[in-house]
């Protein structure tokens, strides 16, 4: 082999590593490659991990709606709601989880099964995916604040209806207006599609340069359709850096995204 075959070998495993640990990113189970545990000790581990971390939401949720009467005063306004058909089959309102302060605001469909259990956004399996979504570019649950467009669940988890939408997105529009987020991220075609009055498949508003009240606004894949084809994790890995840019361009850090083959912060 001669000095360009070589450099040409080199530089193409770069390319195959590079895609392999940027797709690994946000896997479901990030592989951790520095871990001794066997991996029914660390699937035990991470299970009791879960466990725990959804009650420590649970608690800081109550925390952070104290942390703005605004927003507490308008969860307590609106938590009753019966404007539509949903009211009847919910067991929780869904009013939204985070840092009122929060620089970014993460806009998802409706609550599913668990959700509406616990009156919180993405703590289901999408949700656990949007930790780790959120970890790969410096950002967590607490430093961000994550609402959806619906407020309770839609039986069955089915696609919110028109008229649903139509009466329960005030409360989202009220919600950003308190939170005066610097970037909004939709995640997935409900939540775009709402927000910037748009009819296009979520592949067209992805590429494009959107804003809602003139907030930035960059719309990505909802964490269930990349549980469901991980093949679109590569391209929401994108998207992802996208956030981290536009967050670095504000603070004037740059660096880049940290790779999660290194032990999650669960
Ligand atoms: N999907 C959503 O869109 N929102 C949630 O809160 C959970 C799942």
């Amino acid at each position: 082999m001669n000095e360009k075959e070589l450099i040409e070998h080199i530089e193409q495993f770069f390319r195959w590593y590079r895609q392999v640990y940027d797709s690994e990113l946000i896997l479901e189970h990030p592989v951790t490659r520095v871990s001794t545990s066997e991996p029914s000790d660390l699937a035990v581990q991470k299970g009791r991990q879960g466990q725990a971390q959804t009650q420590t939401i649970s608690r800081r949720a109550v925390q952070y709606r104290q942390t703005s009467p605004e927003l507490q005063a308008f969860y307590e306004e609106i938590k009753d709601c019966q404007q539509c058909e949903l009211h009847k089959t919910r067991k929780n309102f869904v009013f939204g989880y985070g840092n009122a302060q929060a620089e970014v605001m993460f806009v998802g469909e409706a609550p599913g099964r668990e959700e509406d259990e616990q009156g919180l956004p993405f703590v289901g399996a999408a949700g656990k995916l949007l930790d780790k979504m959120f970890s790969s570019i410096g950002l967590s649950r607490d430093s961000v604040y994550i609402a959806n467009v619906l407020k309770c669940r839609p039986p069955d988890n089915r696609d919110p209806r028109p008229d649903e939408i139509a009466r329960c997105e005030p409360y989202l529009i009220k919600q950003i207006e308190m939170i005066k987020p610097k970037l909004i991220v939709a995640l997935g075609r409900f939540a775009a599609q709402s927000l910037l009055r748009l009819e296009q498949p979520l592949g067209v508003m992805r590429d494009g340069d959107h804003r809602y009240q003139n907030i930035p606004v960059i719309v990505t894949y909802h964490p269930a359709a990349l549980l469901r084809n991980p093949a679109l994790k590569q391209k929401a890995w994108q998207d992802l850096k996208k956030i981290k840019r536009f967050l670095d361009a504000r603070t004037g850090e740059s660096g880049s995204p940290h790779p999660l083959h290194l032990p999650l912060p669960e």
